[in-house]
């Protein structure tokens, strides 16, 4: 088969690989209906995260079982399945306690940008919908694999709650997609800190209420100045700079929430500000699995489209240009087709 290799900066290649099979009893193939680029996917392509030999990449996936391990006992060849970027058991104490991306046998899921997978822990793993989906809805259930689960674990980290204020820092697709959980949740107003205008135009339709242009200090100032000097309720940071956070930090209300989800580059907090902060801050990877069966579940009833998100489709073999596009910032998210 082919798929995706980073090779160094910038040199993606879509080439012949050797096709994945059961290595472990418990694993699972899937044959790929959809993948996309990710966000954290630019770093290494960027050459901001050094990678040591030619790398197999896509962890974000979605598709019909091939084969299972003499072990898997829940799947069947035929389904159709979701699953996280970490493998997980889903039944040690992390996972039992919702934080399956810290499972203690998570194993990372990567080389999905190819047309078939080799998915570990596949009875954990894999959550399959209720028969096979209309096409019109596999973009969105492939959100949920990575962008829309870790929006969601965001919104959810922030504790947003029915009738809350709630800030976004970044417009990403995980950002925009915190959007939606956070309207999902019931907040009333939510700020996008957004200054691009097609963004700014995803972030209305997916439930912002207003639109806050400035950053850093100015960003803060405009957030205190809208919500009568008191602060957010909940702050989503889905960007991951020093910047983003102490923005996220200083536009919350004391008692309320940060929920971050940007993987931290370069982030450093004092102690003394987070002491006089009065904040609470979770975050992490985020533990998509807990998530999937309700997502799948609203997106199977079309109450909800996070697959919007994607704004360039592709077949698998312009793998190359997808990445382009998200580095030139011509496309928020890059679907693959293969
Ligand atoms: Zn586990």
């Amino acid at each position: 088969m082919q798929g995706a290799v980073l090779y160094g900066p910038r040199d993606i290649r879509f080439e012949e690989r050797d096709a994945p099979t059961i290595i472990k009893p418990t694993d699972a193939v899937i044959r790929i209906a959809a993948t996309c680029v990710c966000g954290s996917d630019l770093w290494p392509y960027r050459g901001l995260q050094a990678i040591a030999e030619p790398t197999p990449m896509g962890h974000e996936y979605c598709g019909v079982i091939e084969e299972v391990g003499s072990a898997v006992r829940s799947l069947k060849p035929g389904q159709f399945v979701i699953g996280s970027f970490f493998a997980s058991d889903n039944t040690c104490p992390h996972c039992r306690a919702g934080y399956q991306s810290s499972c203690q046998q998570r194993e990372f899921v990567g080389g999905a940008q190819a047309p078939l997978l080799r998915v570990p822990l596949a009875d954990g793993t894999l959550v399959g919908t209720p028969e096979l989906p209309s096409h019109d809805i596999v973009p969105s259930l492939l959100a949920l694999s990575d962008v829309m689960g870790t929006g969601w674990f965001a919104a959810e980290a922030a504790n947003v709650k029915p009738g809350a204020t709630v800030a976004v820092v970044g417009d990403g697709a995980v950002g925009l997609l915190g959007i939606l959980s956070a309207k999902i949740k019931g907040a009333e107003r939510i700020i996008a800190m957004s200054r691009h205008a097609g963004r700014q135009k995803l972030a209305r339709d997916f439930g912002a209420t207003e639109i806050v242009t400035e950053r850093g200090d100015d960003g803060v100032a405009r957030i205190m100045e809208m919500t009568e000097g008191v602060g957010a309720d909940s702050v989503l940071e889905c960007v991951g700079t020093q910047e983003s956070m102490k923005q996220a930090i200083q536009s919350v209300r004391p008692g309320g929430s940060v929920g971050y989800v940007g993987v931290p580059h370069g982030v450093e907090l004092s102690g003394q500000e987070l002491f006089y902060a009065h904040v609470h801050l979770h975050g992490g990877p985020a533990p998509v699995r807990r998530f999937l069966p309700d997502l799948i579940k609203q997106v199977w009833e079309r109450r909800i489209n996070p697959g919007k998100v994607f704004d360039l489709t592709l077949p698998l073999d312009q793998v190359a240009e997808a990445y382009r596009a998200m580095d030139e910032r011509r496309a928020i998210k890059s679907l693959l087709l293969p």
